[in-house]
């Protein structure tokens, strides 16, 4: 499945939340690249002007990377895996079609995250003093909400005709969104999502 929403939706947190619960492994693009630009590697070197104007990652080098992670035992074996941020756009969505059925796989959900844009922006500035990520000014924080309107949710879009995407208020707390995650999976996949007994 893949999760998606706007940046400060809170996506990253859920996603993880998910994999504990579900046991599936999280696969997160803006992550991969974020350890890359740390350990200074060449492909780090090479994205980091992206990350830091807020921009894409050129689609090659994303579905490059994409291609090889999803080519990893955890992902290819087992129950399956959640992708955070990735397809950002319509191009990525295809690029994912062609690696899953090379792969026997196919998308099942498509988790969206809906919170509005003020309250993105907000979010975001308080999480800036907090992580100190360098994405996290406000002129590159309304650069990334406008590239997710008109790049990302077209994305949504093609999800939604093919009767996959799963959309959720991503407003209240933490455990309120978690609990709208499990229950529109469940809603979906009544076998699959097992009942919450505990709260993780
Ligand atoms: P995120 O942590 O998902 O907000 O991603 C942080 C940054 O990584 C984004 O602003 C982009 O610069 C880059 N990035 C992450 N995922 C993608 C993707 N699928 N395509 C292009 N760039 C991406």
């Amino acid at each position: 499945m893949l999760i998606m929403g706007p940046p400060g939706c809170g996506k990253g947190t859920q996603a993880e939340r998910l994999s504990g619960r579900l046991g599936i492994t999280v696969v997160s693009t803006g992550e991969v690249f974020r350890d890359h630009v740390k350990n200074r590697t060449p492909l780090g070197r090479e994205v980091i002007v992206h990350l830091d104007a807020g921009d894409l990652v050129p689609d090659n080098l994303t579905n490059r990377v994409v291609r090889e992670r999803l080519d990893q035992d955890d992902v290819r074996g087992g129950f399956g895996f959640i992708l955070d941020g990735y397809p950002r756009n319509t191009a990525q969505l295809a690029e994912l079609d062609v690696i899953l059925a090379a792969n026997g796989q196919a998308l099942d959900a498509a988790l969206q995250l809906s919170v509005d844009d003020a309250e993105l922006v907000s979010r975001l500035l308080r999480r800036a003093t907090m992580t100190g990520r360098s994405d996290d000014t406000e002129d590159v924080i309304r650069h990334r909400l406008e590239l997710y309107h008109q790049e990302t949710e077209p994305v949504a879009a093609a999800c939604s005709q093919r009767g996959i995407l799963l959309s959720v208020d991503g407003t209240g707390s933490e455990d309120e969104i978690f609990g709208r995650l499990l229950a529109a999976l469940r809603a979906s996949f009544p076998d699959a999502i097992p009942d919450a007994t505990t709260a993780t």
